[in-house]
């Protein structure tokens, strides 16, 4: 193995990104090859290369940013988002056009809250516990293609949902309205005559009483 003053490369932990954002290694980003307009796809950030001796050393740049490509061309039908799958496809880039975010396709996986962490009282962990989301299969990832930073490039990823007609919608949420407000009465209604009942026995409860007494 050689030691590290024979290396030609340097590896780093993040890069800033010319957007400004902070990029770590396993970052999933967007990425746009060089000289192309319209093409865009996903990658996660693997390596983050510096050339020893370069100029680019001594300014903190970095020389290639190593990638591996990510087909979204299989989404959640629960999220209408594309899910994240690594393909076999690598490239090394200069630059980066942003930083995406990802989510646990929770809904597929059946995640669920058996999870608990401490909770922590000025600094000390106390008996007490929070329950937290456990996660069955943290790499089966989705991208939030809601986020609204970077949108302009997030936008090129979403799922088009289907129009719903717009006389069905309203004749749908009518009809919910509808059966809202008859099962609101009738409780009301329900609730008037259990009162009704109760004012009755508590009256003839006196009388017994009374009776009673004498
Ligand atoms: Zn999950």
């Amino acid at each position: 193995m050689p030691d590290a003053g024979s290396c030609l490369c340097k590896t780093n932990d993040t890069v800033v990104l010319s957007n400004g954002d902070q990029c770590a290694l396993g970052q999933f980003v967007v990425v746009q090859p060089r000289g192309s307009l319209d093409l865009i796809y996903m990658a996660q950030v693997e390596e983050i290369l510096q050339v020893k001796g370069t100029p680019n050393e001594l300014t903190q740049l970095a020389d290639g940013i190593l990638v591996q490509l990510v087909s979204t061309s299989q989404h959640s039908d629960a999220y209408s988002m594309p899910r994240t799958i690594l393909t076999d496809g690598w490239g090394l880039l200069h630059d980066i056009m942003c930083t995406v975010n990802v989510q646990c396709n929770c809904n597929d996986n059946l995640c669920d809250t058996s999870g608990i962490r401490y909770v922590y009282q000025e600094r000390v962990r106390t008996d007490h516990t929070l329950p937290t989301v456990a996660h069955r299969h943290p790499s089966d990832l989705i991208l939030n293609t809601a986020q609204m930073r970077d949108a302009a490039h997030v936008q090129h990823f979403r799922i088009n949902l289907p129009i719903p007609d717009i006389e069905e919608v309203l004749t749908g949420s009518v009809a919910r309205e509808v059966d809202a407000r008859r099962s609101s009465t009738a409780q009301k209604a329900l609730s008037s005559l259990k009162n009704a009942g109760l004012g009755r026995h508590s009256q003839n409860a006196t009388s017994l009483g009374t009776v009673q007494a004498s």
